[in-house]
This record gives structure tokens, sequence and C-alpha cells, in this order.
């Protein structure tokens, strides 16, 4: 995510961090360079240029030139600063009204049905609502469809009227529908063309105005920078939407929109889309992001992450298993679907500060846990539960089987049995036995 605009950020305030001096000079220098970062990323010209007045300002009055740690106070000030111009705090989702009706508006291929039923899954399981996903399309039945299959997937139900070319009926219907049915938010996936026309204006502005949505989402795919820019303000101009909605993040995106979208038309990114799988949402953090943009990670998601998959139950389990020595290989292999379940490591490896720098041109594939995997399904079932009798002729057998080789399975063998040792240490309490095996 924004690897160009981090790699040039890094540079920038990397020649302030190495000055033992710092002088007016060399703060001018560097801001330069970090406005032409922002340039380069598709940041609009004109919040470029505020944004680095604000910072040198602000540089200034903190007398930058004389702290003890220049370097650091100006990756403070261009942190800051790229989080309020990114909305500053995080914007929140409107759910009162019964039902919460939610309009989604964008042109075609933004992403707007793939975000409409992450927004319903992401309500369903985090929030508890029992959404209503609507398909106002009355132009391409295939969207119709697409709305039904993604519904399935999640196990939504998904209100349509193929027959009927009425979108403000159609969305009328599915509000009173919701009604009867016990439905709580209604999101409404309404028509896009490739372009801004204005037939479709006129249309998303009768469907917004007839069924008066508690929230207005734009929908934009952040690839296309300045582009979605413009395409909000005009969008907002006559919907006055609530929030944006940037999707396709997880591809090579130059970050211009995210960063300008604020200033611009004055409305929060609410939400991101970092992918095509129905959990590839996030709400949007703008401290964070700045966070990530500066190469800083993002520590607070990822904890948030690891602790959406933990399973006290489960948790529990393990306990007891490993207190009576009986974790074996199917407890493991668990424990790697639980890791995968987070995310993919790429985007995992981007949020441990410093590592997603480090491992940037680190080859990462979820691919990772492959060979471990292929190596547990080759053993039996008492293999994976007793370890201890993977013999010679077994480890050949078992290295065949997965496709590996027998330095692969011993490596493996090895680690977990390292593993079980240091489990069973700190069942026992005993941190200090721990620190002296991690010595050894
Ligand atoms: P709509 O025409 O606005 O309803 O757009 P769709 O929901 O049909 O999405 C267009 C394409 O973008 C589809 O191929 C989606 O799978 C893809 N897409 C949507 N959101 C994301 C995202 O966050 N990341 C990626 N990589 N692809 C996405």
């Amino acid at each position: 995510m924004f690897d160009n605009l981090s790699d040039k950020l890094d540079k920038a305030l990397h020649v302030l961090k190495g000055h033992g001096s710092i002088t007016e000079v060399n703060v001018a220098e560097t801001l330069k360079e970090v406005r032409r970062a922002l340039l380069d990323a598709d940041v609009n010209f004109k919040t470029a240029k505020e944004f680095t007045n604000t910072v040198k300002e602000k540089a200034l009055g903190q007398n930058v030139l004389t702290t003890l740690q220049p370097g650091q106070l100006m990756v403070k000030l261009v942190k800051d600063e790229l989080t309020e111009l990114m909305g500053g705090e995080t914007a929140g989702i409107n759910l009162s009204g019964s039902p919460t009706v939610i309009l989604m508006s964008g042109l075609q291929g933004s992403g707007k049905t793939t975000f409409s039923g992450k927004l319903a899954n992401y309500l369903k399981t985090k929030k508890t609502k029992k959404p209503l996903l609507v398909a106002c399309d009355i132009y391409r039945p295939a969207a119709i469809n697409q709305l039904h299959v993604v519904g399935d997937q999640i196990g939504v139900e998904v209100y349509s009227e193929p027959e009927n070319k009425n979108p403000v009926q159609i969305a009328q219907n599915a509000i009173a529908h919701a009604k009867q049915n016990g439905f709580n938010v209604v999101i409404v996936d309404t028509a896009g063309r490739l372009a801004i026309d204005e037939a479709m204006m006129t249309e998303i502005a009768n469907v917004h105005k007839a069924i008066n949505p508690q929230e207005t989402l734009f929908v934009v795919d952040a690839m296309t920078g300045q582009d979605a820019v413009n395409t909000a303000k005009t969008f907002n101009e006559r919907l006055n939407f609530d929030g944006v909605v940037l999707t396709k993040l997880d591809g090579d995106t130059r970050g211009g929109a995210a960063i300008s979208i604020k200033s611009v038309v004055d409305k929060p990114i609410k939400f991101i889309g970092t992918g095509e799988k129905m959990d590839a949402i996030d709400v949007f953090h703008p401290a964070r992001m700045a966070d990530r943009i500066l190469g800083m990670g993002d520590v607070v998601s990822l904890v948030e992450r690891a602790q959406e998959q933990f399973d006290e139950e489960e948790a529990r389990k393990l306990q007891k298993k490993i207190a009576k020595n009986q974790f074996g290989f199917d407890d493991f292999l668990n424990q790697i679907q639980q890791v995968k379940k987070m995310g993919s490591m790429k985007d995992l490896v981007g949020m441990i500060p410093g590592a997603g720098k480090a491992l940037k041109d680190v080859d990462i594939d979820d691919d990772a846990f492959k060979g471990i995997e292929a190596i547990i399904h080759s053993m039996t079932p008492k293999e994976r539960t007793e370890p201890a009798i993977i013999n010679g002729s077994r480890k050949k057998r078992i290295a065949k089987g997965s496709g590996t080789s027998v330095q692969q399975v011993n490596q493996l063998l090895k680690q977990f049995d390292q593993m079980s040792k240091m489990m069973k240490m700190m069942q026992g309490g005993g941190g200090r036995k721990m620190m002296q095996a991690m010595g050894k």
C-alpha cells in the first residue's frame, strides 16, 4: 500500500535525520522533497502546497532548528499533518433509524456491489445487525445476479425486482419489506455508469430524496487518483454524501486519493476495501494510515485483527492440551489456519513497524505455510499426536508424500519440538527456565 510514497517521504526525511545541525535551508529543501513526493503520489496540487506550508510554519513555530532531535520532530509534524489531512479522527457510521438505510453511490466498476456485500457482512458479524441488500440497478441484469451471488456467499437476503424499471419504487418496496420482516439495516446498491452522466445523477438523486438514507456512501476506486477526487466532487454536489469508501487499496495505489479527498470534498473516508473477498474491509483510521504511509507500521490494527480471531474457548482447550503434553501437529495446523485468517501475509507484515519497508522487495506470498501444511497432511493421525514415533523411514514417506525433502521434515520436527518445550515451560510459569532455554 502506497509503497512509492512511503519510500519517497522516507528519503526526504532521512536527509534531516542524519544532520547534526539543521538549517532553515535544509528544512526548506526537505519540505520541497516532501511536496514532490506528494505530487508524485497524485495528491492534489493545492493540497500538497498547503500541506508543506503548514508543516513549515509549525516547524518554525516549534523551533525545530534548535531541538535535540530535529529529524524526529519533523517526522512527527509530517505525521500529524498527514493525519489531519485525512480527516483527523476516525469517522463512524450512523446506524440510527429503524431500519437504518444506507445508500451506495459511485461509478460502475468502483467496487460498489462488492462493498455492499462487505458492509452487510461487517454489520452482521461485528455489530450483530440483520441487514438486507437491495439491487437497484435496473439496466444490467448481471448486476442484480452479482448481488445475489454476494448475498448467498455471506448469508444475507437480497431484495430485487427484476421486472421493475423504477429504482425509487424498488428501494421503497425494499424498505417496506425490511420493516415487515425484521431487517434493521437496508443497504441499497444503485446503478453506476462508466462515467458521470446527467441521467445517472438524476436517478440516484431521486432515490436519495425518496428514501432519505441515514448514510449515503460514495464508493471510489483508489487507483484512479485525481479522477477519484474529481468524481467525488461531482457526486457530493448532487448528493451531499456522508462519507467515502476507498476501494482497491490492496492494489498498487499511489495514495493521492486517500490524502486529498477529505480536503477537497470535506467528507471523511469511512471504510477502505483491501481485496476482493468479503472480509477485505477495514474502518479507516487516519492516524494509523499516516503511520503506515511513513513506514511506522500499524500495530494497533495488527493486534485488533489478532483479537478478532481469538477464540477463548479454543484457547482454553489448547492450554489444557499443552499442560497435559498433548499439543500435537493437528493443533499446530489449527494455529496456522488462525494466522491465515488474519489476512494476507504481505498485508500483515506491512503492519509491523519497520518490517514493511525492510521486506518490501521480499516476495512474501500466502504460500509461506504451504510446505508445512503439506508435511503435516502427509502424517498419519498417530504421527500427528505422537511425533516421537516418526523415525527415518516414516520421515522418508512423509517427505515423498508432501513433495518436500527429509531435511525439511526434520526441520519442522525440530521446530515443533522446540516450540512444545517452550510452551510447556510457559505453562509451568517457568519464565526463568524459558529464558534459559532460549539462551541455549
Ligand atoms: P461496481 O460496478 O461498482 O458494483 O463494482 P464491483 O463491485 O462489481 O467491482 C468491480 C471489480 O473490482 C470486481 O472485479 C471486484 O472484485 C473488484 N474489487 C472491488 N473491491 C475491491 C478491492 O477492495 N480490492 C480489489 N483488489 N478488487 C476489488
